[in-house]
């Protein structure tokens, strides 16, 4: 069964259609529109262009959702609620919906790690940050919608205000989007560093976790920071799950230079785990094809 898959960011639409072996056949992108009329219409118009080729159409979201109800209610990113009942032709047996972070965490435990764990987090840096737990082998859903794991507070900082509201949100700190936003200001400060001139070529935040760009110590200072507040947010989420693995995916997981690294030698560094290994942590295996993969494959088991 082919499915016409929707990975859904406060930014950007992913689409693609996948086969039965979880194969993405072809894919494409459009910027997220800003009210419901206009998300519905994209979504029509992409299944129009498919028609015939795809069973079941599958959406991933950035917040929390109403599986039952074929509903969007709210995430920080895209704040206005979205009645999928309203696309054309819809049919129940044929929507499926879920949550971004779940259904990559997902993808990520049922098709790369079954056999090895059954307790997987997983993180998706992009303009938020979302978040899949999977404990014993299942997605974690608590009332509903358990696993925002972007909106766990990170710091006192009253400066930071999250898109949820509050202040010091993980998100708010470290997604994708704040360190491209903190390249931007380290360009500017220093114009002419080795950081300024990549991050003018390649626009990518990530390359502040480069180690072969030689960084100033104002750089290094902010890259140090960021990686510390990811550091203790991965030890407090360990704390809580004693999972067993990390995947860290999103818009970053193309090139994340040495991030791994970097959290790997601040953790060993700060903290210990008395008679606990602390678990291992990876990149996304589908790099940033991973919610529509996981979006898929949710709907083949709905
Ligand atoms: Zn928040």
């Amino acid at each position: 069964m082919n499915i016409l898959s929707f990975d859904v960011g406060g930014t950007t639409i992913k689409y693609g259609l996948v086969n039965q072996d979880f194969e993405v056949l072809s894919k494409g992108s459009i910027e997220t529109p800003d009210n419901e009329n206009n998300f519905l219409n994209i979504i029509d118009t992409v299944a129009s262009k498919y028609l015939d080729k795809f069973e079941k159409i599958s959406i991933a979201m950035p917040g929390f959702v109403s599986k039952k109800e074929s509903k969007y209610l709210y995430g920080t990113n895209i704040k206005y609620e979205i009645d999928f009942k309203k696309l054309e032709g819809f049919e129940p047996s044929k929507f499926s919906i879920d949550n971004d972070g779940n259904v990559a965490a997902y993808a990520e435990y049922q098709l790369n790690y079954k056999n090895k764990v059954e307790n997987l987090i997983m993180l998706t840096f992009g303009t938020g940050i979302g978040g899949g737990i999977i404990s014993n082998g299942k997605i974690l859903r608590g009332g509903s919608n358990a696993g925002e794991l972007g909106h766990i507070l990170i710091s006192d900082d009253s400066q930071i205000q999250c898109n949820c509201g509050k202040r010091g949100c993980l998100e708010s700190i470290v997604s994708a989007r704040s360190w491209t936003e903190q390249c931007k200001v380290l360009s500017q400060n220093e114009p002419e560093s080795e950081l300024a001139i990549r991050f003018s070529e390649q626009n990518l935040g990530s390359v502040l976790f480069d180690e072969k760009i030689k960084l100033t110590s104002e750089q290094i200072l902010s890259r140090d920071i960021i990686i510390s507040y990811i550091s203790r947010g991965l030890v407090s989420i360990f704390e809580i799950f004693n999972n067993e693995l990390f995947v860290l995916g999103g818009s970053m997981s193309s090139q994340p230079y040495s991030l791994l690294n970097l959290i790997k030698d601040n953790i060993d560094s700060n903290f210990t785990f008395t008679a606990r290994v602390f678990p291992e942590i990876k990149i996304s295996k589908f790099k940033s094809d991973s919610g529509i993969i996981g979006s898929a494959l949710l709907a083949q088991n709905d």
